[in-house]
Formats: structure tokens, C-alpha cells, sequence
């Protein structure tokens, strides 16, 4: 991990996470929200993650992962709160403005928060399995692209991954209640 080049980097050691640094009120307070919206998912048989877009410090934006919802493969929380975040600013520009997400983002909402110009990404917990800010890939911190947010990890993480590990959990004992067309798939998405 390059922390020295993005200078605010912090990780979680190893697995899922546990904070490692001491967290500001209103960042918690934003972290909480995405951790709402994430249970709001798994409420309707999605991956329990959530994302919320800030500005100064309040929500622009928040929403939770609706990819079985919607049956659609691009309804991941972040893209989903990043489109929401540039339609209450009126444009697709998001300079300015953070991103709390439950979970270390994959490679397409990586790619749209580079897209979207957002200055900061806060996650919960890291995702070893499709994790793109350091975990699989580290599209957040590629120097070949022409925009490189500051990554942070670690609040709430202990919260994140447990409500992971009890959504799956959850699903391996009433496979019955599980969607089939996300049975079978990788940990977390
Ligand atoms: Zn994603």
C-alpha cells in the first residue's frame, strides 16, 4: 500500500475491519447512516451495503444496494448515491464532496467514484474477494488515471462485516430464502 502518496490512507491490518484511528463525530454519523441503508438492503434480500454522499460534512445522498431489488448488476449502493448526489447538485461533478460506503468499493463503483470527481472515500471494512481501493485491484489510487480520491478505512468496520457475516450466515441456513440468482456467488458480492 502506498500510504505516503495519498497520505490520509489507513487499513485495517488484516480481514475485516476494526477502526484504527479515532473517528470524528460527524464522520461516525455518516458511517451510521450507510450502516442504515445496508440493513435496509439486506431487508429486501440484498448484500447488506451502504453508501452515502456528503458535503461539508452533511448527506447528499444516501442509499443501499438494490442490485436484486432492481435486477439490475450496476445497482451498487455507491453508484446508486453517487447518481442521487449529482442530481441534487445538478451535475456529475462531485468535487467537493466525500463518499461513505459500508464496504471497500468494487472495480465499476471505483471507476465511477474516479469518474465523478469525489475528493474522499471512506469505507467501513475492506473487501479481500473485489475490493478496488488496495484489496484485488487499487483503481482509487491509480496514478495512471487523472483523478485520485483520498481513501480512508476503517470506521465502523466491526459493524460492517458483522452485518456481512450474519447476512451470509443467515442465507446458508434458510438457502430457501436466499435469491437463486445470487446463490452461489463470492462472499460479499
Ligand atoms: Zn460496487
Amino acid at each position: 500500500m502506498r500510504a505516503s502518496r495519498r497520505g490520509r490512507v489507513s487499513r485495517p491490518p488484516s480481514g475485516y475491519g476494526e477502526a484504527v484511528t479515532p473517528r470524528t463525530a460527524p464522520e461516525l454519523e455518516l458511517m451510521r447512516l450507510a450502516i442504515r441503508e445496508a440493513e435496509a438492503a439486506a431487508a429486501h434480500g440484498d448484500v447488506p451495503i451502504g453508501a452515502v454522499v456528503a458535503r461539508d460534512g452533511a448527506a447528499l445522498s444516501a442509499a443501499g444496494n438494490e442490485r436484486e431489488l432492481r435486477g439490475d448488476p450496476t445497482a451498487h449502493a455507491e453508484v446508486l448515491a453517487v447518481r442521487a448526489a449529482a442530481e441534487a447538485l445538478g451535475g456529475w461533478r462531485l468535487a467537493g464532496c466525500e463518499i461513505y460506503v459500508t464496504l471497500e468499493p468494487c472495480a465499476m463503483c471505483a471507476g465511477a467514484i474516479v469518474l465523478a470527481r469525489l475528493d474522499r472515500v471512506v469505507y467501513a471494512t475492506p473487501d479481500p474477494k473485489a475490493g478496488a481501493a488496495g484489496s484485488v485491484l487499487d483503481i482509487l489510487g491509480d496514478p495512471r488515471l487523472n483523478h485520485r480520491p483520498a481513501v480512508d478505512a476503517g470506521p465502523l468496520g466491526g459493524e460492517s462485516a458483522e452485518l456481512l457475516r450474519r447476512f451470509f450466515a443467515e442465507r446458508r441456513q434458510d438457502p430457501a430464502s436466499a435469491s437463486s440468482r445470487s446463490r452461489g456467488e463470492s462472499a460479499t458480492r
